[in-house]
C-alpha cells in the first residue's frame, strides 16, 4: 500500500529522521583510542534521563526483558523472596521470569485495569518483621492495560512500613516519556528499553543501579555471565564495553538523549500528557471506556480502549492495518479481543496522532462499532487547539 505505515503500537515507536540519520554510520573500531569520547559522556548523560546523580547507568545490547533479568540476577540469590503485583501482561512476564530464575516470588493478583494497591503493599511490608522480602518489583507503566503507578507513593509506602527492601522499577514504557526520578524516589534498579520513549529501534536495555543495589551484588548468588554488570563496570570506566557494542544504536542513543535534553524533560512529559488527554477525549466522544479504571492510573504513553460487548478488538485492528495502513496495539493475553491500544509516545505531535484517531474511527465503524463519524477526532482536535501553546499573531 502506498504511503506511510502509521505506527501507533506502544513500542517500537516512530523514529525521528535525525535519529535515523545519526544511526546511518559506517562501522568503526570499538576499541579505537577515541571511542571513549562517545561512550563516557553517553553514560553520563543517560543519568540525566533517569534523574540520578548517585546511580550508575548501564547500556546492554539487549531488550527490556533482559533488563528484568539484569536487575534480579545482579542483586539477589536463588530463593530470595520478592514481592510484586500482577496487573497486566508485562507485570505478569516479569513475575514469570523471576520465578524461572529461582526466586521466591510472592505476588498479588490485581484486576487488569487497576494499579498497585498501596494499602496492601504497606500491610504486607509491615507484617514482614524479619525482612524476608528482599525486593519489591513494580511495573511503572503497564503497557498492556495503559495503567501508570504512582512511584513516589510506592516509595512513601515502603518508607511508611520502614522496610529495607530494594525497590525495582520496570520503566520500559515510561522512562523518557513520563516523569521518573531515580534518586528522589530512592529507586534501586530502574530499567528501560530503547524502542519506546527513547525513539530508537529495539536492541538496547538501559538501566540504572543505585549505590544500594550495587552494594547488594556482594551477596547476590544468582548465576550471571553475559548479563553481569561487573564486566560493564570494568570496561565502562575506561569508556569501552565488555563486548562488541551496536555502534549505530549508540549513535542513535546519543542523538535521542540530545533531543530529549534539548526539548527538556518537563516539556517532554507535558507533551505526552497533553497528547494522551486528546486521545482520552476521543475515546470518551466515541462512547467507549479505557481499560484503566480510574483517572489516577491513566497512562500518558498508551491507551487501552475497551470495545463494546459483542465486538472483537481484533476486527478493529484488522481493518485498521489492512485498509488504512494503521498499526494499533493488540490486546494481550487476558484482554485479547477485549481491548486494542493506541500507543502515544516518543516522537509525536497532534497531527500525527490525528491519523491514529481518524484511522481508528474508520476501522471501528468497519468492524460494526457504531460511533458517530468524526466525533473522536473533533474532540481530540478541539482539546489540542484549546490547549495549544500561545504563539504571536501574524
Ligand atoms: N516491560 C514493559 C512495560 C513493556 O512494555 C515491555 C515491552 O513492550 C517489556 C517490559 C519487554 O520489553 P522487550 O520487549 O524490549 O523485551
Amino acid at each position: 500500500m502506498p504511503g506511510r505505515i502509521h505506527l501507533y503500537v506502544p513500542g517500537p515507536t516512530n523514529i525521528p529522521d535525525s535519529i535515523l540519520g545519526a544511526m546511518h554510520v559506517a562501522m568503526e573500531d570499538h576499541r579505537r583510542p577515541d571511542f571513549p569520547a562517545l561512550v563516557t559522556p553517553l553514560l553520563e548523560d543517560l543519568k540525566k534521563i533517569f534523574k540520578t546523580q548517585t546511580g550508575q547507568c548501564f547500556v546492554f545490547p539487549a531488550t527490556g526483558t533482559a533488563g528484568w533479568e539484569i536487575a534480579l540476577t545482579n542483586t539477589l540469590s536463588p530463593g530470595d523472596k520478592v514481592l510484586s503485583y500482577r496487573f497486566g501482561q508485562f507485570s505478569h512476564l516479569w513475575i514469570d521470569l523471576a520465578k524461572r530464575l529461582g526466586l521466591d516470588v510472592e505476588y498479588e493478583e490485581v484486576p487488569w485495569g487497576r494499579g498497585v494497591p498501596l494499602d496492601q503493599l504497606e500491610a504486607r511490608l509491615k507484617e514482614d518483621k524479619n525482612h524476608e522480602i528482599k525486593a519489591v518489583l513494580i511495573c511503572h507503566n503497564e503497557t498492556a492495560t495503559g495503567v501508570t503507578n504512582d512511584l513516589a507513593a510506592v516509595r512513601k509506602t515502603i518508607d511508611a512500613a520502614n522496610h529495607p527492601a530494594l525497590y525495582f522499577i520496570d520503566g520500559v514504557s515510561s522512562i523518557a516519556s513520563i516523569d521518573f526520578r531515580m534518586d528522589e524516589w530512592k529507586v534501586d534498579v530502574a530499567l528501560s528499553g530503547s524502542q519506546k520513549g527513547f525513539m530508537l529501534p529495539a536492541g538496547l536495555a538501559l538501566l540504572c543501579f543505585s549505590q544500594k543495589a550495587l552494594a547488594a551484588r556482594a551477596n547476590a548468588k544468582c548465576r550471571r555471565a553475559f548479563l553481569d554488570i561487573q564486566d560493564h563496570i570494568n570496561a565502562n570506566k575506561d569508556g569501552f564495553f565488555p563486548y562488541t557494542p551496536s555502534i549505530p544504536l549508540l549513535y542513535g542513543l546519543r542523538k535521542a538523549i540530545d533531543l530529549l535534553l534539548e526539548e527538556e524533560l518537563d516539556n517532554v512529559f507535558a507533551r505526552h500528557a497533553r497528547l494522551a488527554e486528546g486521545v482520552r477525549r476521543a475515546v470518551k466522544a466515541w462512547g467507549l471506556t479505557l481499560c484503566a479504571q480510574e483517572a489516577k492510573w491513566y497512562s500518558n504513553t498508551v491507551s487501552a480502549i475497551v470495545v463494546p460487548q459483542g465486538y472483537d478488538a481484533r476486527d478493529v485492528m484488522h481493518y485498521a492495518y489492512n485498509r488504512y495502513n494503521l498499526s494499533l496495539g493488540a490486546g494481550l493475553s487476558e484482554v485479547m479481543g477485549k481491548v486494542f491500544r493506541i500507543g502515544h509516545l516518543g516522537d509525536l505531535n497532534e497531527l500525527m496522532l490525528c491519523s491514529a484517531i481518524a484511522g481508528t474511527e474508520m476501522a471501528m465503524r468497519d468492524a460494526g462499532i457504531q460511533t458517530t463519524p468524526g466525533s473522536g477526532i473533533a474532540a481530540a482536535c478541539e482539546y489540542w487547539r484549546e490547549t495549544a501553546p500561545a504563539i504571536k499573531p501574524r
